[in-house]
């Protein structure tokens, strides 16, 4: 048991995800709650469903202020602790020949997405998981399927590399180098930031997830890349792995735009799958700051003599 003091910890937990059971934490009582969530897309639904809930931890200092406390140690509820999960990048395309994730081991089990393979989650003030890759560590390639070598209509019978992905059968993340994890917003500084920032990062992030549940991809490459970088001119600041996942969706869009059959489709099932990652991504860094906006205000009505 992690949580040592009742009195003095408070547990925040964002409720709306409560779809894993989790043990320990479930005994604490959250005192200080997130708004509940708005309605919602399927879309966003769906994901908020996939999400373990974040916890964040507060103690209160001499002032009867809430200051961010270390998180307890919590096991994955994804993986249950044990670090592994049935691949994903293999799941996509039949049984792949080549799959730079599991490497075809272990019955292709790859290291859990929700924990980067810790088998414990991280302290998500710090921490987020990759909105390039979604904790996969690589992008899937969609021109080979994963193959790492593709059949030319005409050409000869033997496969040819794959000029996407170079023959690899995957792209690795540039975002987080391989690590699945990267900087939660404000990290290390979380403490320092006002409200009213946290409140326009909050609309900047709500602005952006409905606009990339909008965007639809052409199959014009040039367009789509400056379309879709277009979306998140406001977030670079606050986040900075969305500029490095930006780029590689357009290394990715390059590595597709060639007069193969069926280009189109795959152009338009890379964004998607993109889309999908980043959302996690943002959905993620909005429930944790809606927690630091509640205890900001909690805060504020503590030294109002509330
Ligand atoms: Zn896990
Ligand atoms: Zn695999
Ligand atoms: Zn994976
Ligand atoms: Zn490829
Ligand atoms: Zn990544």
């Amino acid at each position: 048991m992690m949580i040592r003091d009742p009195f003095t910890r408070i547990v925040l937990v964002a409720l709306s995800a409560a779809v894993f059971a989790f043990g320990s934490l479930a005994q604490a009582k959250p005192d200080v709650k997130a708004p509940p969530p708005k309605q919602q897309t399927k879309m966003i639904q769906d994901i908020e469903k996939s999400m373990p809930p974040v916890v964040l931890v507060t103690k209160v200092d001499s002032k009867g202020l809430k200051q961010w406390d270390k998180t307890p140690a919590r096991n994955c509820p994804a993986c249950k602790g044990s670090k592994l999960e049935k691949c994903q990048h293999c799941a996509v395309h039949e049984k792949p020949e080549k799959c730079p994730e599991c490497k075809l081991k272990n019955g292709r089990k790859a290291p859990c997405h929700y924990c980067a393979g810790k088998g414990r989650l991280f302290d998500e003030l710090e921490w987020a998981v990759c909105p390039g890759c979604n904790g996969h560590s690589l992008f899937i390639c969609y021109l080979c399927g994963n193959k790492g070598g593709i059949s030319i209509t005409g050409g000869s019978k033997k496969p040819q590399k794959c000029s996407s992905c170079k023959g690899e059968a995957g792209m690795p993340c540039k975002v987080c180098n391989g690590k699945r994890l990267v900087q939660s917003a404000f990290r290390g500084k979380v403490g320092q930031v006002k409200l009213a920032q946290l409140k326009q990062t909050k609309a900047d992030v709500e602005k952006l997830i409905s606009a990339l549940q909008t965007f639809q991809c052409k199959g014009q490459p040039r367009t789509d890349r400056k379309e879709f970088a277009a979306l998140f001119k406001d977030v670079y600041r606050e986040f900075p792995s969305l500029k490095k996942a930006v780029a590689l969706s357009e290394d990715v869009n390059k590595g597709l735009d060639a007069p193969y059959k069926d280009i189109e489709k795959q152009q338009s099932e890379a964004y998607k799958r993109f889309v999908r990652y980043i959302l996690y991504y943002l959905v993620h860094q909005e429930k944790v700051i809606d927690l630091c906006i509640a205890r900001l205000e909690a805060n504020e009505k503590v030294k109002e003599g509330k």
